[in-house]
């Protein structure tokens, strides 16, 4: 018998690196998942900084793709083999593989964790990969407790209202830097104790003179080129630089003898390295979910386009226009 015609969806294709205007709104096949395979209408695409990355090519992709690292959707289909995986699932995923700017598409069951029930499809889009980064950088990479000073960069963005949120209910004294009173007053309501307007002060005089001369015991710095040099010099004897993004551009290299002068500790971690396993994923989005259901969490949907739209959403991400999380809609 002759098989079925294509199920044709609707998704962002990207054919040429480039600005914004390369993001094209297109027909595409979605296949039947296979074994080990499910098939996933999407409900919120959370986009994040990574996606810029890819678009420009800073981090390298072969063409043509479909872009987006994080969904939450319905399954639609189920692949052979599977049992612990029914239509009408709610899922969410962030990370590898690709291709979620897409109304439907095909991933490994593997990548997918459950939704629990509680949590609204967009508040877990902007939790999911940004809130899974921030547990991994308050919790595995540095484990921040009661006491500790850390110094959180673009602290009104989508990781970094996550990052103040939770270093608060950690119990430390938290920092955060932004580029405009609005972003400040909101990173004061996400639990910044100090917000330094960083276009207009100098971070590194302010951390001096907040810590009292000693320094914090951490920085976030996903800024990059602009921050780096300055983080360092915010750091205490012995203090800990976690280098996580470069929204500002690349950092420019540091030699190793500059972390002697006060014996520093660097780490440049990547969210995937911490999500390896499948336990070490469920262990990450349980923390992540368990801390939106306290409370503790509160996921910042400050700006929905829809999916068609994903060109002036990257536009305003890259000017720095948004705050919180930006979600699309298919
Ligand atoms: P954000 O919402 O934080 O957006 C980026 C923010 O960076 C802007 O809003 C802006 O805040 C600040 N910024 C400073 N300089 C610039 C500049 N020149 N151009 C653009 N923005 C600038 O994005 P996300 O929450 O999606 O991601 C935050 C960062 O974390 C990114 O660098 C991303 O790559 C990184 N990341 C890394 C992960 C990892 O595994 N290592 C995982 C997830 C995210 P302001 O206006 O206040 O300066």
């Amino acid at each position: 018998s002759p098989s079925p015609a294509p199920k044709m969806v609707k998704a962002i294709r990207v054919y040429e690196l480039g600005g914004p205007e390369v993001l094209k709104w297109e027909d595409v096949e979605v296949g039947e998942p296979k074994e080990g395979e499910i098939r996933v209408r999407n409900k919120a695409i959370g986009v994040n900084f990574i996606d810029v990355y890819h678009r420009k090519g800073v981090y390298a992709k072969e063409t043509p793709f479909t872009p987006g690292m994080e969904a939450v959707g319905v399954v639609t289909a189920v692949g052979p083999g599977l049992t612990d995986r029914q239509v009408g699932d709610v899922v969410a995923y962030a990370g590898n593989p690709m291709g979620s700017y897409s109304e439907e598409q095909v991933l490994p069951a593997s990548v997918v964790v459950p939704v629990p029930p509680s949590i609204d499809h967009k508040i877990a889009a902007s939790v999911m990969l940004k809130g899974m980064t921030a547990y991994v950088l308050l919790r595995r990479c540095y484990k921040v407790e009661a006491g500790h000073t850390v110094l959180i960069h673009a602290a009104a963005g989508g990781v970094g209202s996550l990052l103040c949120q939770w270093a608060n209910a950690l119990g430390a004294t938290v920092i955060g830097t932004v580029s405009t009173e609005e972003k400040a007053a909101q990173a004061a309501e996400d639990g910044c104790h100090h917000v330094i307007v960083y276009t207009k002060e100098d971070f590194v005089a302010r951390v001096n003179e907040v810590t009292s001369g000693n320094g914090v015991n951490v920085v976030y710095d996903s800024v990059g080129k602009d921050t780096f040099q300055g983080s360092l010099s915010c750091l205490r004897s012995r203090g800990f630089m976690v280098s996580f993004g470069q929204s500002s551009g690349r950092p420019d290299p540091v030699p190793l003898s500059d972390l002697a002068s006060k014996s520093l500790f660097l780490t440049r971690p990547s969210l995937m390295h911490y999500t390896a396993t499948r336990d070490e994923l469920l262990a990450a989005a349980r923390e992540v979910f368990a801390n939106v259901a306290a409370g503790i969490l509160r996921g910042r949907v400050n700006h929905i386009y829809p999916l068609s739209d994903a060109a002036r959403a990257h536009a305003d991400l890259e000017a720095r226009k948004t705050s919180g999380s930006i979600v699309l809609i298919p």
